[in-house]
């Protein structure tokens, strides 16, 4: 099967692209705030341990803020990863189009979600499901 070509405006697309840029300018500046870069591959961060010193209690508060950035370094890397993913369709043409039923999906969620990958429809389906 393959792929349908977006069906949407180049107006729309530049807008899309525009805000897709713009977060991964924000995912990025805010992981160099807490973490490292992987050198070894494009996407990968590492929350880097915090250093307050050396007495038990700064060892301990140094812990709990590594803990603490951990789940959101997880969460930024994803949305980066998708950010990267949907700016890649958008270079390609395959930009907006649902992953499961192949048909465009709304404008409006995509405006709302620039990495939104499925339509509602299918979205619905899917969380039904779980
Ligand atoms: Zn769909």
């Amino acid at each position: 099967m393959t792929k349908k070509k977006s069906a949407f405006t180049k107006e729309f697309l530049n807008e899309i692209k525009a805000l897709l840029l713009q977060e991964k300018e924000n995912l990025t500046d805010e992981l160099d705030r807490f973490t490292k870069k992987n050198p070894h591959t494009s996407d990968d961060y590492d929350a880097s341990f915090p250093n307050y010193g050396d007495e038990e209690d700064e060892n301990a508060r140094e812990v709990a803020q590594y803990t603490a950035n951990k789940p959101l370094e997880i969460t930024l890397e994803k949305t980066l990863r998708d950010t990267n993913k949907a700016l890649e369709s958008l270079s390609k043409g395959t930009y907006g189009i649902c992953k499961y039923c192949d048909q465009p999906i709304d404008e409006k969620r995509l405006r709302a979600r620039p990495t939104s990958g499925a339509c509602i429809s299918c979205k619905k389906t899917l969380t039904d499901e779980v």
